[in-house]
């Protein structure tokens, strides 16, 4: 059984502390991603479980066996890195038959396997060029091949799709996912956001300066965010915050509309998502600054200093800048959140 488990692991870089004791259980064959913003320690967290780091404090378990004593070659792990490790030295067919030929796998099967992934990553036209004349594209594919050919039980991916184009992510991601299922491999994937944090992930786990914030499935992180920064990371466009004031107890004012939240609190922020906003007769006020097509749904926004106001619309609205809107939003998808940001439950 390849779980991995993750248990009170820090790490400083001299004064500055990258990892402040992340806890982190992945059940096997999973796909969790671990999702945060550029410097909040993915990939410091990722070494450290491959074996290129060691950590200050905690400890690190494969199934039942620790590996965190362990060399980065005897952790048995596989991993794509954004730096790509391939040797220019060797075609892509022998960077892609590496593992495989350290296991020391028949030629017929090192020939099958190295043809089946190459296909699944685009390269089957490339097999005999050098990998050093590729592209930083290309070779991250490489890269990629190279650790699926040997179907790993856990796979360690550090934005392995970054330097590919929007289509061709796209394709690669379900790709990926269906040969990560097929070989029943546990993957721990680092995304710093731009998107498509959602998908595929059984779990996301939410990383914030060297903690993690939020662990849970993508849905239940999206509806149900911890705090303000949860909320504001996932999803794009991002959740909406309004200052609400308590007027009576329980009764808040936003946006000249009033609603029903927890009571106690003189001053929330009510979250509340884009595609949760309806126009109405009545609802929260929004001056159209700009309306975007973008197809699915038509975006709106308001901007006022520092504060963004977005509505996405049906298609078919026919919204012009400087309109004043009133937009109703789902009940039971508003949120509220305290003075520091966490969520109140209602
Ligand atoms: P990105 O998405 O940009 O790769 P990340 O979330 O993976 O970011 P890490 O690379 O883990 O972030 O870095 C976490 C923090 O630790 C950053 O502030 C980084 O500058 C710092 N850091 C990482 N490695 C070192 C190092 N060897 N020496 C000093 N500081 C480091």
């Amino acid at each position: 059984m390849a779980t991995i488990s993750i248990q009170d692991i820090a790490k400083s870089f001299g004064a500055f502390q990258a990892l402040k004791g992340i806890s982190l259980e992945i059940a096997d064959q999973e796909f969790l991603v671990l999702l945060g913003a550029s410097g909040c320690g993915k990939s410091t967290l990722l070494r450290i479980v491959a074996g290129l780091e060691i950590a200050d404090a905690g400890e690190i378990a494969v199934g039942d066996q620790r590996i965190d004593h362990l060399q980065a070659k005897d952790r048995g792990l596989a991993m794509v890195f954004q730096n790509y490790a391939v040797f220019p030295h060797l075609t892509v067919f022998e960077n892609i038959a590496f593992g495989l030929r350290m296991q020391k796998c028949s030629q017929d099967l090192v020939d099958r396997k190295v043809r089946e992934v190459a296909q699944m990553v685009h390269l089957e036209d490339l097999l005999q060029r050098y990998s050093g004349q590729l592209s930083g594209g290309q070779r991250q594919r490489v890269a990629l091949a190279r650790a699926l050919a040997i179907e790993p039980s856990v796979m360690l991916m550090d934005e392995p799709l970054s330097n590919l184009d929007a289509l061709l992510r796209l394709e690669m991601r379900a790709e990926l996912k269906s040969i990560l299922s097929r070989s029943q491999t546990t993957t721990c994937d680092a995304r710093s956001g731009g998107g498509d944090e959602m998908s595929l992930a059984d779990r996301i786990a939410v990383m914030h300066q060297g903690v993690i914030v939020q662990c849970d499935t993508p849905l239940e992180v999206y509806r149900n965010p911890v705090n303000t920064f949860v909320a504001g990371f996932i999803g794009s466009p991002p959740m909406n915050f309004v200052p609400a004031r308590e007027i009576s107890p329980g009764l808040y004012e936003a946006r000249a509309m009033q609603l029903r939240g927890p009571p106690g609190h003189q001053q929330l922020t009510l979250g509340v998502r884009p595609e949760d906003l309806t126009p109405s007769e009545s609802g929260l006020s929004c001056r159209v600054g700009v309306v975007e097509p973008l197809g699915p749904s038509t975006l709106v926004t308001e901007v006022q200093g520092e504060q963004i106001f977005r509505a996405a619309l049906p298609s078919s609205s026919q919204v012009r800048p400087g309109d004043q809107l009133y937009l109703k939003p789902e009940t039971d998808r508003i949120r509220w959140f305290d003075r520091q940001g966490q969520a109140v439950r209602v």
